[in-house]
Order: C-alpha cells, then sequence, then structure tokens
C-alpha cells in the first residue's frame, strides 16, 4: 500500500480531526461529494438523480460513535431520513455502519438500534438497509447481525470487500441476499487481504462473475473502474444475466457523466449519497482511493472560508506524523 494511501487513512482514523472537521461542515472541497448537513439537502439531491433515473443509497455520515446516547441519535437521525424518503416517495434505501450505531462499545445495543431500522424499513415497502462493511474487525458483527436478521427479514443485506481472501466465503453464504460488491476501503494486513491492485481486481472480476452466476437477489457492482463496468456489462450479455437482478453504484460526486451514460443505456444505477456533518473520515477514504481526488480540495483551496480548517488539519497532520514517526 502506497504511503499516500497509508497516510489518508490514518487522518481518516483521527478522531480529533474528524470532531474539528464536524464543527465546519463539508469544506476543502468535499461539499462536491457529499450532499450536504441537512436532510431537505439530501432530499434534493435524491430527487434530482431520481429525475435521472437513478435510484439512491443514502448514507447518514457518522465516525466515532462511543457512547450509547450518540448510538441511539444516529439511529433516530437514519429513521428520519427513511421517514423522508418514504413521505416524498423517492426511490431510495439507506447505507448503515453497525459502528455508528455502537458496535465498538456495545454490540447489544447495535443490533437492536439496527433490528429498529430494519423493521421500520420493512413497513416502508420493503425499503432495502444495507449494512456497509468497514474494518475487518468488524466483519464478524456484521455476520453475525445478518445471521440474525435475515430469519425475519428480507430487507437487509451487506457489502463484499474483495480484497479480503475470505470474500469467497460471504459469496457463498449469501446468495439469497441483496449485497453489493467493492474492491474495499481500509487498509488490512497482508495475512488476510491482497494488498497488490492488480490481485484485487482480478479477484473482484472473478467474484462477480461467480455472484452473478449464482446470486438469488441483487447484486449491486459498485465500482468507478470503466474497465470492470465493461467487463461485467460484457459478461452480462454473454451469460443472459437478468439485468433487474443487477445494477453499478458509484458514490457521489464522482464519474457522473459515466453512471448517466449507464443509466441511458438501460441498466439499473444506483447512486451512493452521503450527508451530515461527519464528513471528513468519509472525504479521507476518497482520497486514499484516489489520490486525483485532491484536486477536488485543491479548488477549494483560494476560499478563505477554508483556511481555519486547513489551519488546523496542517497542524494536527504535523503532530500526528512527528508522533507516528517516533513509534
Ligand atoms: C457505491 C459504493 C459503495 C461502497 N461501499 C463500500 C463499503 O461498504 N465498504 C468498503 O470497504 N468500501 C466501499 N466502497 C469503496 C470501494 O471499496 C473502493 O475503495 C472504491 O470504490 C474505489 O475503488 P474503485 O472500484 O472505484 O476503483 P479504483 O481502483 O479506485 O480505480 C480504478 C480505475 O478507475 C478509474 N477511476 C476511478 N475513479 C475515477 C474517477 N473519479 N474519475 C476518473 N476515473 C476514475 C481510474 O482509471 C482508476 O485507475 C464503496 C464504493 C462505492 C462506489
Amino acid at each position: 500500500m502506497s504511503l499516500v494511501k497509508n497516510f489518508f487513512i490514518a487522518l481518516s482514523n483521527n478522531a480529533f480531526l474528524n470532531n474539528t472537521a464536524k464543527k465546519v461542515g463539508p469544506s476543502l472541497g468535499a461539499n462536491k461529494v457529499v450532499a450536504g448537513s441537512t436532510i431537505d439537502e439530501v432530499v434534493e439531491t435524491i430527487k434530482a438523480l431520481n429525475r435521472k433515473n437513478i435510484s439512491v443509497t443514502v448514507d447518514n455520515l457518522g465516525e466515532f460513535v462511543n457512547n450509547r446516547q450518540d448510538a441511539i441519535a444516529a439511529k433516530e437521525a437514519i429513521l428520519d431520513v427513511m421517514k423522508a424518503i418514504n413521505d416524498h416517495q423517492l426511490d431510495a434505501h439507506m447505507s448503515v455502519k453497525l459502528s455508528q450505531l455502537g458496535a465498538e462499545f456495545d454490540k447489544v445495543l447495535a443490533y437492536e438500534n439496527i433490528y429498529d431500522i430494519v423493521a421500520k424499513a420493512k413497513s416502508y415497502h420493503h425499503m432495502h438497509i444495507n449494512i456497509d462493511t468497514e474494518k475487518y474487525d468488524s466483519l464478524f458483527d456484521i455476520t453475525q447481525t445478518l445471521d440474525r436478521l435475515k430469519s425475519e427479514f428480507s430487507n437487509v443485506g451487506t457489502v463484499i470487500q474483495a480484497y479480503l481472501f475470505k470474500a469467497d466465503v460471504l459469496i457463498d453464504k449469501y446468495p439469497d441476499l441483496r449485497l453489493r460488491l467493492v474492491k474495499g476501503a481500509y487498509k488490512e494486513s497482508p495475512y488476510i487481504a491482497y494488498q497488490d491492485k492488480d490481485e484485487i481486481d482480478q479477484n473482484y472480476i472473478r467474484l462477480i462473475e461467480k455472484r452473478l452466476l449464482t446470486a438469488k437477489n441483487m447484486t449491486s457492482i459498485a465500482t468507478h473502474d470503466h474497465r470492470i463496468i465493461n467487463h461485467v456489462k460484457q459478461f452480462i450479455d454473454d451469460h443472459h444475466i437478468d439485468k433487474s437482478k443487477v445494477e453499478f453504484q458509484m458514490l457521489y460526486g464522482f464519474r457522473s457523466d459515466l453512471a448517466e451514460s449507464i443509466a441511458n443505456e438501460g441498466y439499473q444505477f444506483t447512486i451512493y449519497v452521503p450527508f451530515g456533518d461527519d464528513w471528513f473520515g468519509y472525504f479521507m477514504r476518497r482520497l486514499a482511493e484516489r489520490p486525483q481526488n485532491l484536486t477536488l480540495a485543491l479548488k477549494e483551496f483560494v476560499k478563505p472560508k477554508t483556511i481555519a480548517i486547513l489551519g488546523c488539519v496542517g497542524l494536527s497532520t504535523l503532530l500526528f506524523s512527528l508522533l507516528y514517526r517516533k513509534k
């Protein structure tokens, strides 16, 4: 993994920077990839995408939840978004993280929270709830949660990270669930995950093909990689895969022209729309994936509004690298 990638992943994990950035609101270019701070703003974004025949999965951003009150507040905030989606009859569902619901300090509470969300979603015309995958340490919690929920609900699914050696096990385990397939966004050990980009890409393609041939539910191919998208389209044609059982997904603000052209070709398309004040970790992971995304931030550098947070980020980064070098 490159130094640049390590650097941005480390920033994404820094609680102080995340909390500082929260006070400022989406900034440094993050406002191009985060759809505002309020439900009204995200509703407008969803409406605009729906008009283009594009569905949405909403992420009410939240990181570093480490107390009961914040975990319950996160659940309530997610329920509010779901209500807005239902009230406005939008074509949208939710992506949630178990860490946001308390899984890092109280697994029982996290389960109660996700249960309430999935149960409410069911009452909203079976709205889908996707449990996003995070660091490998939390994967066991996700599978345990899914195993309990899926005996009662069919409107829940998760994400398979192709960099994991054990991704195959999950594909085999959940043919009946709606699954999103991604390359994987976190820094993982070479003992459990491929590190080489080509190896990850090859495994990703292999897993997509396996899933498309065995799935009994929707498969979401979530990537900005046009080479992989083209390969998948060809595979769908060659193997007569039912197009109602497969969709492409991209993140809000990235490759919008490509997303629209794929949707216009008749493929189902969903955009992952994050919103809220807790934007920093999400944005740093996007910079880690593709340092060219820094151009989003560079365009904002000249604006005076960003100077305060830049100073803070710069100072903290310096402190962080000094500490890091000592280890
Ligand atoms: C909808 C969605 C949901 C996700 N959910 C999760 C999750 O739950 N857990 C998780 O770990 N990860 C998640 N991810 C992140 C994912 O794991 C990858 O880290 C991320 O998508 C980057 O990989 P990529 O497949 O887009 O292509 P990359 O490997 O980043 O890029 C491959 C190639 O595609 C082209 N390309 C990529 N981006 C651009 C661009 N912006 N402009 C022009 N060309 C570009 C370039 O040629 C590049 O070399 C999600 C991603 C998406 C899209």
